[in-house]
């Protein structure tokens, strides 16, 4: 059934997305998908969609600084390091 559109100032009329039926725009309601339904057949988004996997660890469970470990040969003979030598 058909109702005959009716004036209201400042509002005008809209046609639903879901359905197609005519009706007032400041009825319509803004669905999350964006565009405009009546309130009945206006639907919440699916929590699914907002599920995160968690994140794996990217520091490891302990640490500890490198410790320098010097190796003295026998050849070549170590000898200290001079700055003045020639
Ligand atoms: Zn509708």
């Amino acid at each position: 059934m058909t109702v005959k559109d009716t004036f209201v100032l400042g509002d005008y009329n809209a046609v639903c997305f879901e359905c197609g039926r005519k009706k007032k725009a400041s009825f319509l309601v803004r669905h999350w998908k964006g565009y405009y339904v009546c309130p009945e057949h206006n639907e919440s988004r699916q929590p699914q969609d907002f599920v995160a996997a968690p994140r794996p660890a990217t520091t490891p469970s302990w640490t500890q600084l490198p410790v320098d470990v010097f190796v003295v040969t026998g050849f070549p003979p170590a000898v200290p390091y001079d700055p003045n030598a020639p």
